[in-house]
């Protein structure tokens, strides 16, 4: 295991270090142990199982009855506000429901509903919520109100248990502030849910009427709009050749047990369908893995478009079903899901996946798993992966011409790196070219319980098969990783091609090689890693070219 950093050390995600990587937020992150607090400080620790190892920052506040608070100075104007949290299951795992006061210069604005239903899942994969299986983990959850007035910067807002609530013992992570904007207007010539029966108060399932109003606006080519307003969807929704379009992600929601959008199954996908500005707000906490529950879902192609959704408490934010080809996805929010925040599952082409942001997804961020069917032209770039509580940032299993670029990925916690290529889970072997370029990672990597060894913050692994591609790691930053920085491993790997690699500590060596194979490398610069800088398992050609630096390039044998 590595050491634990002390909290002096700890990299923020703030843009000082973060220029030019991760995806474009709206609103800034105020980590909730540097705030001002009476509360206990939890870590830094990324020992998995405790809270501190799945916060930001490896750090949380501890607010533990009448008068605990944690508060912070605004730095800009803000009306929003999204705080991660954890509430502790009662005895027996039991859901405990209460109450977080905000207060702005002291006087009391909102109330937070926060709740363990999130929180806690248990026993081994894919795990329960049944608190005598132990193993507990997935402790945070997120809440988040709009404010009825905006808050100048400098107003100090502090949360603490509310009146009726006094005894609350709760883990803060850390606050998203932000400045929503109004409610976006209608769009000319559209058809409203309303019209068709959509219940804006959330008590009627509106499904059956957005079934029909997806039907009149598709005939029509008209936008289907969804006004402000909780639209209940026990269920899916199927859309095919249609625009649906909210007043933006706080305003318009759509909300229930098993909601989801849905195109129609592959080999027949949607297409042409375009959704944007509204939120998915599901109720999932548990990991089936048989059940569809996806804010996404289906096979969505010919030119879709999805862009500026908030999808929160559902299995999977997007989970999309190939063949099929064409689509983007642009500056979405996935927050507290069982499992991915996105997954490009087999035989899917030319799809763009930018400036979006994941947090607290139960599985990979991000991932292209191209099983039995190659995914191919898949470009990954600007987006942000924090805390994901299992395996990667970023994971592409197999497929051909991937461009994974500018991505900030931090706070990986077990069974994975944060970013990764595999020849695993049945995928159609890495082909073409695969080029990982401008990305970062923040403690990244992660002790492997199953395998006694650290994974690396970059991760190749030839599991089903050798990886033999033209992979281009270019322009790589990789800050403070919980293990070794580089991890090769499986069966030959050959193709890699390593230029530019920045290694600023690492809890291991630089680069371990737990498979035979070659690579190039040149424009390394590591500081703060394991001499020797090489562990070598096996027979491995490493090809140093150009000018590397600040460590020693001897390697240690044998493992
Ligand atoms: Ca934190």
């Amino acid at each position: 295991m590595s050491e634990q950093p002390s909290a002096a050390t700890v990299v923020a995600l703030d843009p000082a270090t973060t220029a030019g990587v991760g995806a474009p937020l709206e609103f800034a992150e105020y980590e909730a142990e540097n705030g001002s607090t009476n509360g206990q400080i939890a870590g830094p620790d990324r020992t998995f199982t405790t809270v501190a190892s799945e916060a930001s920052g490896r750090r949380a506040v501890w607010l533990d009855g009448a008068g605990s608070f944690v508060e912070f100075r605004l730095s800009a104007p803000a009306n929003a506000l999204t705080v991660r949290y954890a509430v502790p299951d009662g005895p027996a795992g039991k859901p405990v429901h209460a109450k977080l006061g905000v207060y702005a210069d002291g006087d009391r604005v909102a109330e937070l509903a926060v709740t363990s239903r999130y929180c806690c899942y248990y026993g081994r994969y894919p795990f329960t919520n049944d608190a005598a299986d132990g193993n507990g983990h997935h402790f945070f959850d997120h809440a988040r109100i709009l404010l009825a007035k905006v808050l100048p910067a400098g107003t100090v807002v502090r949360l603490m248990g509310s009146p009726g609530n006094p005894a609350l013992r709760c883990a803060i992570d850390l606050v998203d502030f932000e400045r929503v904007p109004r409610p976006l207007r209608r769009p000319a010539r559209s058809l409203s849910i309303v019209d068709f029966g959509g219940d804006p108060h959330g008590e009627l399932d509106s499904r059956e009427a957005f079934a029909k109003a997806i039907g009149a606006a598709s005939s029509s080519r008209r936008p289907l709009w969804v006004p402000p307003g909780h639209f209940l969807l026990n269920g899916h929704v199927r859309v095919d050749r249609v625009e649906i379009a909210g007043a933006g992600p706080w305003y318009s929601i759509l909300q229930g047990d098993g909601v989801g959008l849905y195109g129609h199954d592959a080999p027949n996908p949607s297409r042409a369908v375009y959704i944007h500005d509204l939120a998915i707000i599901g109720e999932v906490n548990e990991r089936d893995d048989h059940k569809p529950l996806a804010g996404i879902g289906g096979a969505l192609g010919g030119g879709s478009r999805i862009r500026d959704l908030f999808i929160q408490h559902v299995k999977v934010g997007l989970w999309l079903d190939g063949p099929f080809d064409g689509l983007v996805v642009r500056h979405i929010r996935v927050l507290d899901t069982t499992a991915d925040g996105l997954n490009l599952h087999r035989g899917i082409s030319n799809v763009i996946v930018e400036d979006s942001f994941f947090r607290n997804n139960g599985d990979d961020g991000i991932a292209s798993w191209a099983e039995k069917l190659a995914n191919h032209h898949i470009i990954i770039r600007h987006n942000t992966v924090v805390a994901p509580i299992l395996a990667n940032g970023v994971a592409i299993y197999g497929g051909h011409d991937i461009a994974v670029s500018n991505n900030l990925i931090a706070d990986t916690l077990t069974e994975g790196g944060g970013l990764h290529l595999g020849n695993r889970f049945g995928a159609v072997p890495l082909s073409g070219r695969i080029s990982l370029q401008g990305n970062m990672v923040v403690r990244g990597g992660s002790f492997d319980p199953r395998w006694h060894i650290g994974v690396g913050a970059v991760w190749l692994y030839a599991l089903d098969a050798p990886i033999k591609a033209q992979i281009e790691v270019q322009r790589t930053t990789l800050l403070d990783s919980s293990q070794e920085a580089v991890l090769l491993m499986g069966k030959r790997i050959d193709g890699l091609v390593v230029n530019g690699l920045r290694v600023d500590r690492a809890g291991g060596r630089l680069i371990e090689l737990r498979a035979d194979g070659t690579a190039t490398l040149s424009g390394v610069d590591a500081t703060g890693v394991m001499d020797p800088a090489v562990l070598m398992c096996g027979a491995f050609l490493l090809e140093w070219n150009g000018s590397n630096s600040r460590f020693g390039r001897s390697s240690a044998h044998g493992c």
